[in-house]
Parts: C-alpha cells; structure tokens; sequence
C-alpha cells in the first residue's frame, strides 16, 4: 500500500506534489531485503550512460554498486551500419576528454566521426559574420552519431558488469525519498519502484531521465520551461562535389537558424529550426524542393536589404579603424545535391531550467536538469559537464569514506544560483515579462 501511495505521489499533479521530497517520504517496513545500491542512475540516455560509465571506471568506486535503470531496450549492433545516422551531436574537446577518461572516445574513433576545425555563423539579413577558427588547425570540436556515442558507451559498460548493473527495459515508476532525521523502523535510503513491481534501494538517486524526468517530479523540484514555436528538422545530406568538409556552418534565416554540420567528405548533417508549420512542410515535401530549400537557405540574399547592408558596412569600418583586427575571409558553404531517404525528422523544441540540481540522496543531470536549444550544440556537453563534476564530487566523498548521498560537497555551487534567485525573489517580475515561461 505505502508504495502504491508513493506511486500515485508521483502521478499526482504537479501543484499538488509540494515543495519536495519530504511529502513523499515514508516510513519503510524493512520486512524486504531490497538490494541496495550506493548509486542507482535512472536513465540511460547519453547522459545517464555517461554518468554510469564514469563511476564504473572511477578508481575509488570500486568496491561500489553502481546500478543504470533504461526504460528502452538495450540497441545491439552487430557492426557500424553503413548509413550515417540522423541524430548527431556536436561534441567539444571538453566532452571527448571525459568519454576518454573511461575508454569510451577510442571506441568512437574505432567507428567514425568527423573533427571541424572551423565555424562560419552568418546573418541572412545583413553581411554581418562570425567566424571562429583555431589558427594552430587544433579540432574544434566533433560532430558523432549519438547511436556512435551510445554503442561506445554501452562497450565500455560491457566491460565493467562487474561493477555496473544495467537493467534494459526497467522503467522506474516510483521513488520514495526517506525521512531527513533518523527513525528505529525507517530506512535512510531511496526506495524505487520499477514498472514490473520489485523495489530497490539507493544511497543516491541520479535523475538522468531527460527533460521530463519524473524523477524531478517525484522530488517536487520546480523547473523552468519554455517552449520555442520551433521544431528542429534534421536529415542526411549528401554534398555537390567532395571537400575537406571541416567547417561546421550556420546561417540565421529570420525563421531561425540553419545548420550544417559536417560527417564525411561528401556528407554533412542538417539541423534547421524553424516554426512548427514550416518543419512539416519541409518534412514533407518532394525530395528535390528540399534541397533547393537547403540551398537557398545557404545561399539566397533575398533577405538583404540596401539599408541594412549600407548601415553594417559603416558599422565595420568603424569597428576596424577602432581596433584592427585579423578578418578571416567569409568561406562559401557547399552546396547540397540530395536527401537521404528518410532521414528528415522533426523534433519539437524547448528550454528547461530545474530550480535545482542536488538534494540530499538526489542530483539531476543532463536534459532532466537542463534542456537547451540545439543552435549551440551545447545540451549534450552540459550534460557531459554534469556528469564531470558530479564525480569529482562523488569520487572525493568516496576515497575521504563519506556518506554518498549527503557528502558530495551539497553543493551550492552545483545549484544553479542565478535561476534560484530569480525563482525566489521575483517571481512575478518573470512571469510578467515572459509570459510563456511556464514553472511546474
Ligand atoms: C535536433 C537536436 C539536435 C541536437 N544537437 C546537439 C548537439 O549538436 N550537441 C549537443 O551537445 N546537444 C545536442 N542536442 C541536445 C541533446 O540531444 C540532449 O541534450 C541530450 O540527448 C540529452 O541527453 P539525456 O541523456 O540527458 O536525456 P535523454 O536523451 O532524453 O535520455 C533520457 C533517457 O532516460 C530514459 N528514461 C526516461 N524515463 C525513465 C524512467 N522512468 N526509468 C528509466 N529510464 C527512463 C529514456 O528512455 C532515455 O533513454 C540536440 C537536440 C536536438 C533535439
């Protein structure tokens, strides 16, 4: 009965949930010997696999039980398939080295990605451009099939079953915080319930189950969201001629930004946001309308007006005669020759804030803690950068034999103190000036 009512917590909606874990905490009968974990991590996207990863290859989580719960099924590849993917990722140098940290990075390069060296962002409204480029040609940053990123990743868990515990197809449906004082008859862990009725305990929960985590929910943690009125489509391109394929361009249509983002020497990938009725129509329409949309959108000047372009090129030689710089020469983007078939998919897009990212026995991650727009390619790496800093934390509290769950450094300066503020102290300042701002 106590774990259905804690069931039902979570489902309850979200006003009613309160202010945080200790209405769903309860007292636990201790008749059954759940397994308990010193770290469950529920989710097992990027982020949560990352994050399993990199306890499980952590010198001073050895002798701990790390358990990974995937409500998915666990994708098994037999070998790379030979057409790319249509969902990749930007990955920065900061991300590579934590996926070197435990292995998972010589996996990826066993497979394939592509290193730019070069961006390009420009205005479709103006000749106003930004290049950024790293005069010692050092990479970037990578562009990776996240099936490339998961495969690695599920490799490298592979390897350490001996410490890491993933269950594939387990879906949490229920968590039960414990009390914050200690009680004879209570338990001090977090109880979870799975989708088939066994329960488990946990040290600490981390909440790495995308951006609408009902582990966030569960906790009544509040969180910030935002719809954009954009969708994200996204397909495999094949270029006009083969190039080096290194610069990662993107251009700012007034409808949003367009993306092109380079896989081999003559495929790139597209990611272009846009409002919701134009991603259907570009879904949908005939393969060749596709692409020249792709190219015009690359290339077409439509947008320019005299007044802008005579206003920016004042501006720039002002800007130049105040402080002379090294320009790099505006680059040309290649040009698309054709889709691959069914490759084109839109995805909705929105941005997520939660109010904060630990508790005791709890830490969010990832798209469950922070949720972004694609146009910096960032969402991923925040959540890689998460995953760093975590286990910093973890791994201190570990080798000084301090309590997992309360001790990992609690954590102000893992708390996001700018949202927290603007939550607490002007609430209603938020909301007036940015109404579709939504707090549940
Ligand atoms: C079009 C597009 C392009 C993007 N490009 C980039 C880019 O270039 N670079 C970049 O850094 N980011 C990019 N992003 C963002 C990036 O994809 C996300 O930030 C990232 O995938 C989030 O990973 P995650 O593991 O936190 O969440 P998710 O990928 O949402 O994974 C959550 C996992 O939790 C599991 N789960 C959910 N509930 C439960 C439960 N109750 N029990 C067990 N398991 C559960 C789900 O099955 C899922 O596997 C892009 C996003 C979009 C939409």
């Amino acid at each position: 009965m106590a774990a259905r009512l804690a069931v039902s917590r979570w489902r309850a909606p979200l006003a009613a949930a309160g202010p945080g874990p200790l209405l769903s905490c309860r007292r636990w009968s201790g008749a059954r010997a759940d397994a308990v974990y010193d770290v469950v991590v529920s989710g097992g996207g990027l982020v949560g696999a990352a994050m399993a990863c990199a306890l499980g290859y952590n010198i001073h989580f050895h002798d701990k039980k790390i358990l990974l719960l995937e409500a998915g099924p666990k994708k098994v590849w037999e070998k790379l398939p030979e057409t790319y993917s249509n969902r990749v990722s930007s990955i920065s140098p900061g991300s590579a080295t934590l996926l070197s940290s435990f292995g998972a990075w010589d996996h990826i390069c066993n497979m394939r990605y592509r290193a730019f060296r070069r961006m390009q962002v420009w205005d479709a409204c103006s000749e106003a451009l930004i290049m950024f480029d790293k005069d010692n040609l050092d990479d970037m940053g990578y562009i990776v099939e996240n099936d490339v990123i998961m495969r690695a990743l599920t490799k490298q868990l592979e390897a350490a079953s001996d410490r890491v515990t993933v269950l594939y197809r387990s879906k949490a449906v229920g968590y039960t915080w414990p009390y914050p004082f200690t009680m004879a008859d209570s338990s001090p862990w977090v109880h979870i319930t799975l989708g088939d009725g066994s329960t488990l305990q946990t040290k600490l929960l981390v909440g790495a189950d995308g951006h609408n985590s009902g582990v966030r929910q569960a906790a009544g943690i509040q969180n910030v969201s935002w719809n954009y009125d954009q969708s994200a489509v996204v397909a495999t391109l094949h270029l006009s001629e083969a190039t080096e394929n290194n610069v990662a361009w993107q251009r700012f249509l007034p409808s949003g930004p367009i993306a092109l983002l380079p896989l081999s020497d003559t495929l790139s990938s597209l990611v272009w946001s846009t409002s919701h009725e134009h991603a259907a129509e570009l879904v949908s329409m005939d393969e060749e309308k596709f692409v020249d949309a792709i190219n015009s959108a690359f290339w077409s000047d439509a947008n320019h007006t005299d007044f802008i372009d005579s206003a920016g090129a004042m501006l720039q030689y002002a800007v130049a005669f105040l402080k002379p710089t090294k320009v790099s020469a505006r680059q040309l983007p290649p040009s698309v020759a054709r889709v691959d078939a069914k490759s084109r998919v839109l995805f909705p897009l929105g941005l997520g804030h939660a109010a904060e990212y630990v508790r005791p026995r709890l830490a969010l991650i990832g798209d469950a803690a922070h949720r972004v727009h694609p146009l910096a390619g960032q969402g991923v790496n925040m959540g890689f950068g998460d995953v760093s800093s975590l286990v910093h934390h973890l791994s201190a509290a570990a080798f000084n034999g301090k309590d997992l769950g309360t001790d990992y450094g609690l954590c102000k300066q893992m708390n996001a103190p700018l949202l927290n503020m603007m939550l607490k102290k002007n609430k209603h300042l938020l909301f007036s000036r940015f109404n579709k701002f939504t707090l549940h």
